[in-house]
């Protein structure tokens, strides 16, 4: 049990992050991830910025039945329990509500495609839209179905992001991409248009997105595998920062 004590120091700090960020208010957000033992995740009806020692965390079963910890998990497991049958390969859930994105989310409008290069490498080339859900809605599997195979990043319709990740630390730097994202599109609408970058490229990032194992299945674009020598070797650069950023 006593392996499971750094992973619990790494719920806490990037729960005290989600808090520093401004990502979270009140008792909104969550973290969990999956362990041999069982899914530790932060307790319910408390401050992110308030979590403070690891006696404070819980652990659920992958039914969501607690098997420890003194307080409550969080009513929103569900997202999480669903997050990890959808998603076999991921370790780690973070969910918040970062006021840029969920500003797009609220008003129901998608982020625009990432149109930067590295953001394409991290996050793939869409970051979709979830129809709202009610919390503890019997469809929730099934929407979830719809987008969670295809990508890491959600913005849920009038709430907030959901991110996922082989690592707890891949998730929340996720999240906080697809915050910075749209911030980036917030002060670029201000300024005029955000010119997306061209389709070749595009496929380019993704396939070496794939080639280092971040790639999502993707439901209709084929791979386009030439681009000019200068392009391959910018991308190339791009993509051995993000696989020493991983590997760190
Ligand atoms: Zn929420």
């Amino acid at each position: 049990m006593h392996l499971e004590r750094p992973l619990k120091k790494e719920i806490l700090r990037f729960s005290q992050k989600l808090y520093q960020k401004g990502y979270v208010a009140n008792h909104d957000g969550n973290i969990s991830v999956k362990t041999p033992r069982g899914i530790w995740a932060t307790p319910t009806a408390q401050s992110k910025g308030d979590l403070t020692h690891e006696d404070m965390l819980v652990c659920v079963n992958s039914e969501g039945k607690q098997i420890a910890g003194k307080q409550k998990v969080f009513s929103e497991i569900n997202l999480h329990l669903i997050a990890y049958t959808l998603r076999p390969d991921i370790q780690a859930v973070v969910h918040a509500h970062p006021p840029k994105a969920t500003a797009f989310a609220s008003c129901g409008q998608s982020l625009h495609p990432p149109f930067i290069a590295e953001a394409i490498v991290t996050l793939g080339d869409q970051i979709p839209l979830v129809p709202f859900m009610l919390p503890g809605c019997p469809d929730t599997q099934k929407t979830l179905s719809n987008f969670l195979p295809y990508a890491d990043v959600l913005l849920l319709q009038n709430h907030g992001v959901l991110a996922v990740g082989t690592s707890l630390e891949q998730a929340y730097y996720r999240l906080e991409l697809v915050e910075h994202l749209a911030d980036i599109e917030w002060h670029a609408k201000a300024l005029g248009q955000v010119k997306p970058l061209p389709d070749k490229t595009v496929q380019k990032l993704l396939k070496k997105r794939q080639e280092i194992g971040l790639g999502r299945p993707h439901k209709d674009s084929s791979i386009v595998t030439h681009t000019p020598n200068d392009v391959e070797k910018s991308l190339n650069q791009i993509v051995e920062e993000e696989v020493r950023r991983l590997l760190r």
